[in-house]
């Protein structure tokens, strides 16, 4: 979500008349966009600001902004944190930039604007995508549900959807551009409600968008559990373009714990859907968020994630270690978990998790699959790489013609984290 606000961002600069660089000792503005979800992001930002001009050889009389969560829960105080700064732009003020921007050029040394105010939120940006292949689609923003861990409620705002119509003309346009993918984003994805009431649910907007002529493949991150139904699902069985592939966030795998981090729903509620989508017709891969350590978390709840993964078998997850920020509603809790036990726990699950991975990417050797080639490969530039409808990666080699086109290769070999190929067509 961040990436992509960043590239409206871009875009927006870029038709004020900036031209992107890629070395900071060019530029004469320099915005950073922050991620205020984990501790950690947090300390980098402040480090990375303090040693800003030297380390990345600023101009003299270069401006720096601020963008993002941290800027939105930091406000004004980032300018006595950070004299350097002379521009913050909360998360939901991307729309105001070109104002803000000309009065920094003013010379005005500090503008700020942290308000949610909501009328502009989901203007069209013009926007800079980064991928020419594939382009993320913004459906709604912020949250309601104040899981008791987290701060996007805070920096984002409340839930907000965005009208069908303009999420639809965007996916027309971007079409005609020539993207094969889009990829719908929310905080809560599958929460979307039409404000204006044309499209029923977030399942009939999912069709609606895969529908569209030239675009091959649908993908939506991240829905939440409880909001989660087998319409959902059957979009994904009778739309081939609707990528098999669901990211559905857990956090836990013990009940007790998910009560207490005000989750909405039991491990069994969750694993029933975890069953509706394992039962489909077309194979669903799926993923997952977990937080090991938060307060309370006893060896036994542990163990119950792991029991979880073992039973759901995820194709891949993403795993923190709890983050206490100011604010939430677990701040206070008192039964914090050592940061040494967290580090071990983590430690433990993604290793379990590594194993599972690769028990699960064994199946596909000498398998045929289809992929949208998208770029060079990470491990050896000379080779690309691309995604199936699944999300798995798969590296192989073959000519720079295909990228961006759809290819078919043969599994040849496996690791955890993604496949090796060779090109059949
Ligand atoms: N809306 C999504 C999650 C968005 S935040 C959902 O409800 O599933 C992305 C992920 O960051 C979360 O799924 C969670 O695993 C992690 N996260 C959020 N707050 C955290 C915290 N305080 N400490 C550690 N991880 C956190
Ligand atoms: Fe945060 Fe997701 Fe919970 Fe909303 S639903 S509070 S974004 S974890």
């Amino acid at each position: 979500m961040n990436h992509h606000d960043s590239e409206k961002v871009a875009g927006t600069l870029i038709t004020m008349g900036y031209i992107p660089t890629e070395n900071p000792a060019e530029a004469d503005l320099l915005l950073l966009n922050t991620c205020n979800i984990r501790e950690k992001a947090n300390q980098k930002v402040f480090s990375r600001l303090g040693s800003l001009h030297e380390s990345y050889r600023l101009k003299p009389g270069a401006k720096v902004g601020l963008l993002g969560c941290m800027a939105q829960m930091e406000g004004p105080k980032i300018f006595q944190k950070a004299p350097n700064v002379n521009l913050v732009v909360g998360s939901s003020s991307y729309s105001f930039i070109p104002e803000l921007v000309a009065k920094v050029e003013q010379g005005v040394p500090q503008v700020i604007d942290v308000s949610q105010d909501t009328d502009r939120l989901f203007e069209t940006y013009t926007q800079s995508r980064e991928n020419p292949y594939k382009a993320y689609v913004t459906i709604m923003e912020g949250c309601n549900r104040f899981c008791a861990f987290c701060v996007v409620p805070y920096t984002r705002g409340p839930e907000r959807s965005r009208r069908s119509e303009h999420i639809l003309s965007e996916a027309r346009q971007l079409a005609s551009e020539g993207y094969q993918e889009i990829m719908l984003l929310g905080q809560t994805v599958n929460s979307w409600k039409d404000p204006a009431g044309g499209i029923a649910s977030f399942a009939d907007l999912l069709k609606r968008v895969a529908e569209i002529e030239g675009i091959h493949r649908v993908r939506f991150t991240s829905p939440h559990p409880s909001d989660f139904n087998p319409e959902i699902v059957e979009v994904i069985e009778n739309v081939p373009q609707v990528c098999n592939q669901v990211h559905l966030p857990v956090q836990s795998g013990s009940t007790r714990v998910l009560k207490r981090m005000k989750r909405d729903y039991s491990r069994e509620e969750y694993l029933r859907r975890v069953d509706f989508i394992k039962k489909a017709k077309r194979e669903i891969a799926l993923s997952t968020d977990i937080i090991v350590g938060f307060p309370g978390e006893t060896q036994m709840d542990f163990e119950e994630t792991l029991s979880l993964m073992q039973e759901v078998r995820y194709d891949s997850i993403f795993s923190f270690k709890y983050s206490p920020r100011p604010g939430t509603e677990a701040y206070s809790f008192e039964d914090a978990i050592p940061e040494q036990e967290k580090g071990r726990r983590l430690m433990i699950l993604q290793e379990f998790q590594r194993k599972i991975q690769l028990e699960r990417n064994a199946r596909f050797v000498g398998k045929e699959l289809e992929i949208l080639v998208e770029g060079k490969s990470q491990r050896d530039s000379k080779d690309l790489m691309g995604r199936t409808t699944q999300n798995k990666i798969i590296n192989f080699s073959g000519p720079p013609t295909l990228l961006g086109k759809f290819a078919n290769v043969r599994v040849t070999n496996f690791s955890p984290n993604s496949l090796q190929g060779e090109l059949i067509s």
